[in-house]
């Protein structure tokens, strides 16, 4: 990487600096409904070279993305400037500027081996990486507790928000910035409070798969965005701040008063979902993890039958591994495409995946790609 600073700009990076991508276990488009969720930080990260400049201008270039580096003055970031990639780094500088803090500009080359699109949260670890840097460069020293990572965090998503013009919650920039090595990250939209789960399968003889289906469907953004409207229009129709505040308890009362049979699909997906990662993490704890798996199935037949964003690759991915012998599997992700994943013994995870690489060939589906998840940890100086 610091090659690659000198080949693109000519100059010698500060540092470097990295942040990873992530995997949700169970709590799937809760995060934005001020709800409960449950990352691990996956061992793919996204690494960005950056040296500070002095005049307030930020020059950007991405190993991923071809093309010209992109330059845009700090001054001039707005939403929809600069475009495309490039916004969400300079959204991050643009977020630190707003809540008060003396940012610069800064030449930054990025590489990263999280998928872009793919469900990882490829996004976050961009942001939080960056974040990071810029931390570190300009002595804000915001990475050296919780405190100062969630505050961070929450500024990433801000970047994203406002700047990339994507209306995400904050669970992927919580996952990139407070997760360690061997633990879930119990995350609680609604205060921000957090608690780290261990996450040890290798003791049950188990471990974590996870499948890219490769399937990357179209209209993921408005739909991403509908099912937020949704959301959030229920919460108004049921006079509540969020659908956090209907308890399983009050379901049924609440979908009584819900005309709408989307609306009531909808909320009951949330409601549910938000319920069961207590009790995947309590099953964790006690290590029933058949338990887990039925967890994981609940979850995904919610997302597939009352939020409506599941496809035709992610039931196949989600079948075939329940078929071969995993405890149970979900998607993971906003929908769509992106990912599945599959509770599995160890033993079984090799056949598991060839079963699903079988059944995507014969529906003539691009090969998807199956790896092993290890809870990794978050952004950080390397260099
Ligand atoms: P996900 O976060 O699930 O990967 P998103 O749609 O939220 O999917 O974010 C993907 C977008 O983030 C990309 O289209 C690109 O604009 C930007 N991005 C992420 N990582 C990189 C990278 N390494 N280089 C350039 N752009 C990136
Ligand atoms: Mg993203």
């Amino acid at each position: 990487m610091l090659t690659r600073m000198t080949e693109q700009f000519g100059v010698t990076a500060d540092g470097v600096w990295s942040a990873p991508g992530r995997i949700n276990l169970i709590g799937e488009h809760t995060d934005y409904n001020d709800g409960l969720a449950l990352p691990i930080a996956l061992p793919r990260r996204t690494v960005a070279a950056v040296r500070r400049r002095p005049d307030g201008l930020l020059r950007m270039a991405s190993t991923g993305v071809p093309g010209e580096p992109v330059t845009v003055l700090l001054d001039e970031v707005r939403p929809g400037t600069p475009g495309g990639w490039a916004a969400y780094v300079a959204g991050v500088f643009w977020a630190l500027d707003r809540a008060g803090y003396a940012v610069s500009g800064a030449d930054v080359v990025v590489s990263s081996d999280v998928p872009l699109g793919a469900g990882m949260s490829s996004s976050a670890a961009l942001e939080c990486a960056v974040g990071a840097a810029i931390s570190d460069l300009e002595g804000l020293d915001l990475l050296a507790d919780d405190t100062g990572r969630a505050h961070l965090a929450q500024l990433c998503r801000r970047a994203e928000n406002d700047i990339a013009g994507a209306p995400t919650g904050g669970m992927d920039q919580s996952a990139a910035m407070l997760c360690r090595p061997g633990h879930a990250l119990l995350l609680d939209c609604r205060d921000g409070a957090t608690r780290l789960v261990p996450f040890d399968l290798a003791a049950h003889g188990l471990e974590l798969l996870v499948i890219d289906t490769k399937a990357r469907h179209a209209l993921v953004d408005g739909q991403y965005a509908a099912r937020r409207a949704d959301c959030t229009a229920a919460a108004r129709a049921l006079e509540v701040t969020s659908l956090r505040e209907v308890s399983e308890t009050d379901l049924a009362g609440a979908l009584e008063r819900l005309a709408d049979p989307v609306a009531r699909r909808r909320v009951r997906h949330v409601v549910t979902e938000i319920a069961r990662v207590p009790r995947f993490v309590a099953a964790f704890e006690t290590g029933d993890m058949a338990e887990a798996g039925r967890l994981m199935v609940a979850s995904h037949a919610s997302l597939r039958d009352d939020f409506e964003v599941s496809c035709p690759e992610l039931e196949l991915a989600v079948e075939g591994a329940l078929r071969e012998g995993a405890l149970g599997a979900r998607m993971t992700g906003g929908g769509f495409g992106g990912c599945a994943i599959a509770l599995v013994p160890s033993d079984r995870a090799a056949a598991i995946a060839d079963t699903v690489t079988a059944a995507f060939a014969r529906a003539d589906f691009v090969a998807p790609q199956a790896f092993r998840a290890l809870a990794s940890g978050s952004a950080r100086r390397d260099t």
